[in-house]
C-alpha cells in the first residue's frame, strides 16, 4: 500500500514508505511515556521517525516527517499498528440510545482510506483577496498549533501557515479572511486532503440503533507493555539472555523462541507423564 497523499520530492510526488522490523525496543518506545514529546503531534513525529525505514525514497528525518500531511501521518500510524499486529481486536462501545455496552470486532487493515484529491498538496483559488494558494496541513503545522492554547488563535496561526498570495507569495493576514472565505478554504483543503477512517458505524445488538464508534489510528501507541515484560522475563529465564539482547530481537523471532520454550515444556510434561 502507498501513502494516500505523499511528499513532493524534486517536483515528483512520492508515495512509497517502509517500516523497520518491529523489535521489543520499538514496542517499548511506543508505550505511553518512553518517547519524550511536548504534544501529541510531536509524539507522532517521534514515533514515525523511529519506526520508518524509508519515506518517499529518502532516509527519514525530522524535516520530512514534519512535511507529511496530517492524513498521511494518520495513515502511517495505522499501518504501523497493522505492521506490529493485525489480529482481530474488539472495540468497546456504549449505545448512545439505550446505554447498553457492546463490543465490535475490528481489524485495522480493513478500515477505509481516502486518497488525496485533485491538486494535492496545494491549489490556487480565486477569492475577493485575489488568487490565493492554499495547502493541506502538515505535521509541522499540527506541532506548532498544538502549542497555542486559545482555539481562535490556533485557527489564525494555522490559516496564516496554509495560505499565501499566489502571485507574490506574500503572507495573508488572517484578519482579512471573512467567514465565507474561511469556509471556502476549509472545503478546498478537505477535498485535497487524504484521510483515514476514524470512526465506524455499528448497530447496537440490544436496540438496533446505529452508533458511531471511534476507531483511533494511534492504536500502536496504546499497546500495553505488560505482555512484553513477561516475554522478556521468560526468555531471560530460559536462555539467560540480557534485556538489551532480547529487546533487539525482531518481534517474530522473539515469538518463535517463546513458542520453542512452550514446546520444550510440553515435551517435558509428556515425558514425565509417560515415565509416570
Ligand atoms: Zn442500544
Amino acid at each position: 500500500m502507498q501513502l494516500p497523499g505523499g511528499l513532493i520530492i524534486d517536483g515528483e510526488r512520492r508515495r512509497d514508505y517502509s517500516f523497520r522490523a518491529v523489535t521489543g525496543e520499538l514496542e517499548l518506545e511506543l508505550s505511553e511515556n518512553a518517547l519524550q514529546a511536548t504534544s501529541h503531534p510531536a509524539r507522532v513525529s517521534a514515533v514515525l521517525l523511529r519506526a520508518l525505514q524509508r519515506i518517499a525514497g529518502c532516509e527519514p528525518n525530522a524535516g520530512l516527517i514534519g512535511r507529511l500531511s496530517v492524513g498521511d501521518r494518520q495513515f502511517l500510524m495505522r499501518r504501523l499498528a497493522i505492521h506490529i499486529d493485525d489480529s482481530l481486536s474488539w472495540l468497546s462501545a456504549k449505545c448512545g440510545s439505550c446505554g447498553e455496552p457492546f463490543d465490535i470486532p475490528l481489524r485495522h487493515s480493513e478500515l477505509p482510506v481516502k486518497a488525496a484529491g485533485e491538486g494535492y498538496p496545494e491549489k490556487v483559488i480565486e477569492s475577493a483577496l485575489g488568487r490565493l494558494r492554499v495547502r493541506v496541513p502538515s505535521g509541522s503545522d499540527q506541532e506548532l498549533v498544538a502549542r497555542v492554547e486559545d482555539d481562535d488563535e490556533a485557527l489564525r496561526t494555522l490559516l496564516s501557515r496554509l495560505i499565501r498570495h499566489a502571485d507574490s507569495g506574500a503572507e495573508v493576514a488572517p484578519e482579512s479572511l471573512d467567514a465565507g472565505l474561511i469556509a471556502l478554504i476549509e472545503s478546498q483543503v478537505e477535498a485535497m486532503a487524504p484521510e483515514v477512517a476514524t470512526e465506524l458505524l455499528a448497530d447496537c445488538p440490544v436496540c438496533q440503533q446505529q452508533n458511531r464508534v471511534t476507531a483511533t489510528p494511534y492504536a500502536s501507541m496504546q499497546r500495553p507493555t505488560g505482555e512484553l515484560f513477561s516475554e522478556i522475563h521468560r526468555l531471560a529465564l530460559h536462555y539467560h539472555w540480557g534485556e538489551a539482547e532480547i529487546l533487539a530481537l525482531p518481534r517474530s523471532r522473539r515469538h518463535t523462541y517463546l513458542a520453542l520454550i512452550d514446546r520444550t515444556r510440553g515435551m517435558r510434561s509428556a515425558e514425565r507423564f509417560i515415565e509416570g
